[in-house]
């Protein structure tokens, strides 16, 4: 069901942003020195748009968190000297206040605020009346939902103006990302408001330089809006997220080698993409068959537990199971990640078959 929002395109001075924006500049603003010092370079290379916190959520305390007001003067010098329109997160209404007192040109929500519908709710009702393009990061927790309330809310204060940005979700469990990218999630949110435009957030998806250019080319690959990648003159010494900052050479690289598709379909190629959805389509009924299959066999199993008053999780059983099916997977090509997550839920689906037989009178 698609929610109802109202949207204009983002636009400046009457121009309109078109895709593919590229937002770009430091985790959080330092000194005048590394602000401008970064900013130059990006300007240089067509960057429209600066990116720096100013007010850091860290997890921890005693941790850098921020400059506060006074970067905003630095953002204001990026604006007068570079022409950039310059961004920050805001996080509460005196945050929204001092941004809109130094002139900030877009403002965005991040992650943690996000997650906090009070929060969210305090931020909309402080921009009632005011003209300024809001971007929504996804909330720590994997919730479109939550997601989708969070820009409902800034919406509904009036703000027409609005992107999601995609920055990845938070997990328990040890992954090759800082943030579990999730893409189904943002696709969803894609389905729910077609009209909003996407900005993945590799940065904070990966955590690390390494996977920028993949998780950027696989966004622009599934035809999202842009990119916002944290940049930093010197990213080693950054007083935050430094592992994952690349400098104004290496973001250059990566958007250099970035490959843009065509997101018009024309006949033939709809065709051809027909004819492989058409497999993909019969391979999944298989899929399904084989589960339901293999849910039977369970189920025997479950009856033969039973009559013999055996437990139904078997720990030795399932430890050499799922290790020797992932190893068949990724002898396949199939990720370890995958693997596990698939046997997983595939063997808490067969233990709740078996539990339904062994309960039945
Ligand atoms: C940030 O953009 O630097 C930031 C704090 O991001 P997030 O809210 O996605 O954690
Ligand atoms: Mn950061």
């Amino acid at each position: 069901m698609v929610v109802d929002v109202e949207l204009e395109p983002i636009k400046f001075d009457g121009e309109v942003f078109t895709k593919p924006i590229f937002i770009a500049g430091p985790c959080s603003a330092e000194t005048e020195e590394q602000v401008m010092n970064t900013a130059i370079p990006l300007a240089k290379m067509g960057i429209r748009i600066f990116r720096a916190g100013i007010w850091k959520p860290r997890t921890r305390p005693n941790a850098f968190e921020g400059v506060g007001s006074e970067g905003l003067k630095w953002l204001q010098t990026v604006k007068k000297e570079t022409g950039m329109l310059v961004s920050t997160e805001v996080a509460n209404v005196k945050h929204v206040y001092e941004a809109l007192k130094y002139g900030v040109d877009i403002i965005w929500i991040g992650a943690r605020t996000s997650a906090n519908p009070f929060a969210v709710q305090d931020i909309a009702d402080s921009l009632r009346g005011v003209n300024i393009p809001v971007m929504v990061k996804n909330p720590v927790n994997p919730d479109v939902d939550l997601w989708i309330g969070a820009i409902e809310r800034i919406n509904n204060a009036g703000i027409k103006q609005m992107a999601a940005i995609h920055r990845g979700f938070s997990t328990y469990d040890k992954t090759l990302y800082r943030n579990s990218p999730q893409w189904q999630l943002p696709i969803e949110l894609r389905r729910r408001i077609p009209g909003l435009p996407i900005i993945t957030d590799p940065s904070h998806i990966c955590g690390n330089r390494d996977f920028l250019q993949d998780i950027s080319q696989k966004a622009m690959d599934l035809n999202f809006d842009g990119l916002i990648i944290e940049t930093h003159c010197n990213p080693d010494k950054a007083l935050s997220d430094a592992s994952q900052q690349v400098t104004p050479d290496g973001l250059k690289g990566i958007l250099d080698r970035l490959i843009l598709r065509d997101s018009e379909v024309n006949d033939e190629l709809m065709l051809t993409l027909a004819g492989l959805r058409d497999q993909i389509d019969k391979l999944d009924d298989r899929l399904i068959n084989m589960l339901e299959e293999r849910m039977n066999v369970s189920e025997k199993i479950g009856n033969y537990k039973k009559d013999n008053n055996i437990t139904i999780l078997q720990t030795k059983r399932w430890d050499d199971m799922l290790k020797n099916r992932t190893i068949l997977g990724t002898r396949k090509g199939l990720s370890e990640e995958f693997m596990v997550k698939l046997f997983r839920s595939i063997h808490q689906e067969s233990i709740n078959h078996q539990t339904s037989v062994m309960n039945k009178e």
